[in-house]
């Protein structure tokens, strides 16, 4: 057997497999996620069932979405877990999670993401955040940095800025290549995110919001006068009181808010 294989299952590159095989990792995560019965958990990408039966074992019952079909239906005829899962066979990127509120519980969603599309699947998720209680994610290491980095830092772009307008954002845990079955090429780490209340949200447009993250952060050697231009003269951003020779990782969270905002009331 290749190391590609793992559990009799071939590991598919494309669906970013990458199966968690060690056990002290898993209780930790599983510690994380904090599983009780009765709760609407929900996982992404549960693969093998390496964190799916942990925390199966604890809740009872739980919702999985899962886009390869030869792995759903594993999970669906799984003598011990298929009878406490309610499988769904599809892209995660596409579905839509509010459908899984039948009641006052909001969704605690965990996984070990795929690799290859969990920035676009970390925005769509945002989406449905006054849904959601918390979130656990295994992450390659750089994006959990890039997702909790604060201003006047390398790390500093779009993702920390629309993370950190969604949720509180906290790494849990760094976990090396040697844990996976086959390894990825690079680290890992597991972040918590807790969505914010909606009043805490307060751009009056998100696409908005994202727009001017997008300009500013897409030449982020410029100063804001350059990069914001297509958006904001430079005398309207003296007239928000910043200073045109800052660049896009010079400015908060609030800054950007407070840009969007003054877009969106008067050139909108
Ligand atoms: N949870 C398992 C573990 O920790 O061993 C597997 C993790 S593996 C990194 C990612 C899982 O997500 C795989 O099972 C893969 O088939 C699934 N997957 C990939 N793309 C997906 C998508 N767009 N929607 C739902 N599941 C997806």
């Amino acid at each position: 057997m290749t190391d590609k294989v793992h559990l009799g299952h071939r590991a598919r590159k494309r669906f970013g497999q990458n199966f968690l095989n060690d056990a002290g990792i898993i209780d930790k995560i599983v510690t994380a996620i904090d599983p009780k019965p009765g709760e609407n958990l929900v996982e992404i990408g549960p693969g093998l069932g390496a964190i799916t039966e942990p925390v199966a074992d604890l809740s009872e019952q739980l919702t999985v979405v899962e886009l390869d079909k030869d792995l759903a239906e594993r999970l669906i005829h799984h003598p011990f877990l298929g009878p406490k899962l309610t499988v769904h066979q599809g892209d995660a990127m596409k579905f839509d999670f509010a459908s899984l509120i039948t009641d006052e519980r909001k969704l605690k969603i965990f996984g070990n993401l795929p690799y290859n599309v969990s920035t676009p699947l970390l925005f769509h998720l945002f989406e449905f955040c006054d849904h959601v209680e918390h979130m656990h994610f295994m992450l390659q290491k750089e994006v959990v940095k890039r997702m909790v980095a604060s201003p006047n830092s390398k790390a500093y772009g779009r993702l920390s800025v629309m993370t950190q307008y969604y949720c509180h954002a906290m790494p849990v845990i760094e976990v090396p290549p040697e844990c996976f079955k086959p390894a990825p090429k690079v680290d890992s780490a597991v972040i918590r995110l807790m969505p914010k209340a909606p009043e805490q949200r307060t751009a009056k447009s998100v696409k908005l919001l994202n727009t001017v993250c997008l300009e500013a952060f897409n030449q982020r050697r410029k100063t804001i006068r350059n990069s914001l231009s297509n958006l904001l003269t430079a005398e309207e951003i003296e007239g928000l009181g910043l200073d045109l020779k800052l660049r896009a990782e010079n400015l908060s969270l609030d800054t950007f808010i407070k840009i969007a905002n003054w877009i969106y009331d008067n050139k909108q």
